[in-house]
């Protein structure tokens, strides 16, 4: 290569990691050839924004086309080559043999960054290659729901698969008219969450009208309907199969980089292959997990374009380093929110963590201000080291806050006791002096202390439904009233002091309150009365009620 030719990068995929790598390493290197080859029609495209030109939130199709071959040529002297796929790599010559309509070629490269994502799992269901069958992934696959919706006059949409893409999907198509099912292989809506986070998700979407199935699979698509595995069917004009990603590996494997045990391409800290003239960033690489410290695959737009920055840094010479991604996720649901972040309950305890949890329910903001939403947050932490591990929450406002603060938090390795005592941003019409960071790191803190013991709502609920248990119903009449608990006795709080000779001090008392407060506080009275085994349910009847062995009994 002379000094004045500069170094020929050549990056294979042009949509969220490609097309940042290239706008990256041209800010670089006014003398590098850059060169993306994409298969697609469409070059850096917004891939997270398809399901809401769907649902019409967004009117202009052309929005979604973030630049154009022409554009990135003119502002960044980037060449783009779309409908050209790249088939294999020679390593040794340093070339990538690509396809197009005029045939096959052979593109000489000095530094190559593979960004070629992945593509949707379509489950061998009978029928699914059907004409009403539907991806949502590329802009032609958004076109093709759009026009089907219009043209067919479609009146039902079933969607199979409840992580995060079917359930914007569900969502626009909600928003189109449509009747909507979604079935859910899983126990719960968007699985890589907490079950009753999955529940909230679900409540959501009955109150909207959507037929929800989880635990279940479709067995055959037929027209116009579905079966499900245990015989039923729903509806179906229109399906959607939003099943699960798979990374695109094959021109990798054929070339023979590495590919790692959470089945992503492996890279070193600098998004290196195992070739070292060959990086990678985006959903096709595995990436480690900056809790658990494992290699995991976390397909996600934010890491993909940080990752694109970093490679494109590196292929030029540098030196940048990926410190990992934590799964940070957020998803508008109807008129709601949910988000995580970090290791879910089951992902840490696979992780082999002490894993705890503390959950409270609280307004997003001071209640006497007007507009007060609830927040449902979850943090889940190591009762070893005291270090939060994730976080969850839900609601229709405020959510992302909380996320976005955790997401921090678990950067800096915060413990709970670091969340306690974090000053966040208070004015009424904004949070509370206490926010509900801090009042779920309090909670964290008095279980772990001894000094409030917390239950989770499905342990309580086991125990209670055992009679290992007394359950100690301390809402008021009215609430409880409205929503009965069998087997439970009821001494709403204010009472508690009065009606001590009421209770065992020989048994266990779990505490039941609305959302886990006022059970920490009836807990601290009978705890200084002298009652040593004494727990409150965390989350209270909120978390209760969203467990499914769980039931109401009849109003009185
Ligand atoms: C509907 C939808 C909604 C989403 N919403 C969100 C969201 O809200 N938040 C979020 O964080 N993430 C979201 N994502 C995920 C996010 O879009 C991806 O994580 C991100 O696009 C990954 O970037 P990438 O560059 O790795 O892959 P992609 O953006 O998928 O780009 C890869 C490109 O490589 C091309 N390619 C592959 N193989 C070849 C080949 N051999 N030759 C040439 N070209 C090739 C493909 O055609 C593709 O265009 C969403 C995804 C979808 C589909």
């Amino acid at each position: 290569m002379s000094e004045k030719e500069g170094k020929k990068l050549v990056i294979v995929g042009g949509v969220a990691a490609g097309a940042t790598a290239a706008a990256r390493a041209r800010r670089l290197d006014e003398r590098a050839s850059i060169t993306i080859v994409e298969r697609g029609r469409y070059v850096s495209f917004a891939n997270c924004g398809l399901p809401y030109f769907i649902s019409r939130d967004i009117a202009k199709r052309s929005s979604l086309i973030l630049q154009t071959p022409e554009g990135f040529f003119s502002r960044y002297a980037v060449e783009v080559l779309l409908e050209s796929e790249a088939l294999s790599i020679d390593r040794e010559g340093r070339t990538v043999r690509l396809r197009d309509s005029e045939g096959e070629r052979d593109l000489p490269y000095d530094s190559l960054i593979l960004a070629q994502g992945g593509s949707p799992i379509d489950p061998p269901i009978p029928g699914i290659a059907a004409q009403n069958v539907f991806n949502l992934w590329t802009i032609p696959d958004m076109d093709g729901i759009h026009h089907f919706v219009e043209e067919h006059h479609a009146k039902s949409a079933l969607v199979i698969g409840g992580g995060f893409v079917g359930l914007e999907a569900a969502e626009a198509f909600l928003k189109r008219g449509l009747a909507v099912s979604i079935v859910e292989l899983t126990d719960h809506l968007m699985p890589p969450a907490d079950p009753e986070f999955g529940a909230m998700i679900r409540e959501l979407f009955r109150k909207e009208g959507a037929r929800v199935e989880v635990g279940r699979s479709v067995t055959e698509i037929v027209s116009g309907r579905a079966r499900l595995d245990d015989g039923r069917e729903v509806p179906a004009d229109l399906v959607l199969v939003a099943a699960g990603v798979r990374p695109n590996l094959a021109l990798a494997r054929a070339a023979g980089l590495a590919v790692g045990p959470a089945g992503g391409l492996v890279v070193d800290e600098h998004l290196r292959t195992s070739d070292p003239r060959i990086w990678a960033a985006g959903d096709m690489i595995e990436v480690i997990h900056r809790v658990s410290g494992r290699s995991v695959r976390l397909p996600l737009a934010g890491p993909a374009n940080r990752q694109g920055r970093i490679a494109a840094t590196n292929a030029l010479g540098g030196s940048m380093s990926y410190r990992g991604a934590l799964g940070t996720t957020i998803l508008k649901v109807l008129d709601g929110a949910f988000a995580m972040t970090g290791l879910s309950t089951a992902s840490a305890r696979e992780a082999g963590f002490d894993v705890r949890a503390a959950t409270v329910h609280r307004a997003h903001h001071v209640t006497y201000f007007p507009g007060a939403e609830e927040v449902s947050l979850k943090l889940i932490y190591d009762g070893d080291s005291r270090r939060l591990l994730g976080a969850q929450a839900f609601g229709r406002a405020g959510v992302d806050k909380r996320i976005d603060v955790a997401a921090t938090a678990l950067a800096g390795e915060l413990t709970i006791d670091d969340l306690s005592e974090l000053d966040l941003a208070y004015a009424p019409p904004f949070g509370a002096a206490n926010d509900p960071l801090n009042m779920a790191a309090f909670a964290a803190q008095n279980d772990l202390s001894g000094y409030s013991p917390a239950l989770d709502a499905g342990t309580a609920w086991t125990r209670i439904a055992a009679g290992d248990a007394v359950a100690l119903d301390v809402r008021t009449l009215g609430e409880h009233l409205a929503a009965p608990i069998p087997g439970t006795l009821h001494i709403p709080l204010d009472e508690v002091a009065d009606r001590l000779d009421e209770l065992s001090r020989d048994r266990e008392i779990i505490v039941i309150s609305e959302d886990g407060y006022a059970g920490h506080v009836a807990l601290r009275r009978l705890a200084q009365s002298g009652f040593d085994q004494v727990e409150y349910v965390a989350g209270g009847v909120r978390s209760l009620a969203l467990l499914p062995e769980f039931k109401f009994g009849e109003q009185e």
